[in-house]
């Protein structure tokens, strides 16, 4: 008998498969013309195995259906089912419709889940869609256990002894093809322990270039603390501009964005995270009064204390102090 594991690997391979080949259909000329726009080339799309998920409900249930079983489709979060009134099985519907598809890996780049963007901002009542959606927890996928690149980034950050993160999957993929290949990203969310550990079998140094914005400085902020706890050194990369490294590198060039983030095996630009965290703490609490700053302190104190290394914490206090 074959394994349920075995048996989900394999539908997410057809199913990455199905993608590709939709992405490829006259009627995906939409979803082509997306990619393009955002600078993705062809080239860029069979290294990540982008594809499409057409806008058919039915049409890649009924084509796996002939290799594999209806539990095996269940479990594998590619698909939803219909809500029963006797709470019995619901009929199965594909969860990606009209949307760019792109594989998450697990570490030997096996696809294990998806996550897809869609192609407009609404649907056609108006609706605002979710710019992404992604595949729910399976027995092979656990969104706080992966990192998304890390099977083409490993050998790269292992040789670098260190890694780039970035938050979004167009982030990751542009700097990638960009040639900084030692790079992960989480996907938006914040950090987890578990993703920390995975990373720490190939590198201790983590240069953080999240998004210039309130969102990403505050999983930025999250993302650090966790570092700095498991003995990581992390170093901060805020873009000018207002842009994530994805549209850096679209608007400004891969030249700025490795002079400016990125260059030869060290980010330049890149300050230390206690540099970073004073300046958060500055922006957060602004003003000269004792109240803002016994709040810049409290905010910095939990991440002083967190240095595991005694002369670096003193360092981080006496500067914390100063500015
Ligand atoms: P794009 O460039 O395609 O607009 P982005 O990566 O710049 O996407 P952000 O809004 O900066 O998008 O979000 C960062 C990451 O957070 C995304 O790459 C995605 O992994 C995740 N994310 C964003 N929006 C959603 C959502 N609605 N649901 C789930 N995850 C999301
Ligand atoms: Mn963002
Ligand atoms: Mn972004
Ligand atoms: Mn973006």
């Amino acid at each position: 008998e074959v394994g349920l594991r075995r048996q989900l690997i394999d539908v997410h391979e057809a199913a990455t498969q199905y993608f590709e080949a939709a992405l490829k259909a006259p009627e995906a000329a939409r979803a082509r013309e997306y990619l393009t726009g955002r600078g993705v080339t062809v080239e860029t799309i069979a290294k990540f195995r982008i594809g499409y998920a057409p806008d058919d409900f039915n049409h890649m249930r009924e084509q796996l259906a002939k290799h594999f079983t209806d539990e095996v489709l269940r479990a594998s979060g590619l698909f939803s089912a219909k809500e029963q009134s006797d709470g019995g099985q619901g009929q199965l519907y594909a969860r990606f419709r009209k949307r760019i598809t792109f594989p998450i890996a697990n570490e030997q780049g096996k696809t294990i889940a998806f996550t897809a963007r869609a192609l407009d901002a609404e649907d056609e009542k108006g609706r605002p869609i979710a710019k992404y959606l992604n595949s729910p927890e399976t027995p092979l996928y656990s969104k706080g256990q992966v990192l998304f690149n890390l099977d083409k980034a490993k050998a790269e950050i292992r040789a670098n002894d260190f890694a780039l993160l970035v938050e979004g999957q167009m982030d990751c993929i542009s700097v990638f093809m960009a040639g900084v290949h030692n790079v992960i990203a989480t996907s938006g969310t914040a950090f987890t322990e578990m993703q920390i550990r995975l990373l720490g079998r190939f590198t201790k140094n983590v240069i953080v270039n999240f998004d210039p914005d309130a969102a990403g400085a505050m999983a930025a902020e999250k993302s650090i603390g966790l570092l700095i706890e498991e003995g990581f050194v992390v170093k901060v990369v805020t873009l000018e501009g207002g842009l994530d490294p994805d549209r850096f590198i679209r608007e400004q060039g891969i030249t700025k964005y490795q002079t400016f983030g990125y260059y030869a095996t060290s980010l330049r630009a890149a300050i230390r995270h206690s540099d970073f965290l004073i300046d958060r703490a500055r922006h957060l609490f602004p003003g000269r009064t004792s109240d803002a700053k016994v709040k810049a302190i409290n905010f910095l104190l939990p991440h002083i204390r967190r240095m595991p290394n005694r002369i670096q914490r003193d360092e981080f206090a006496a500067d914390a102090a100063q500015k």
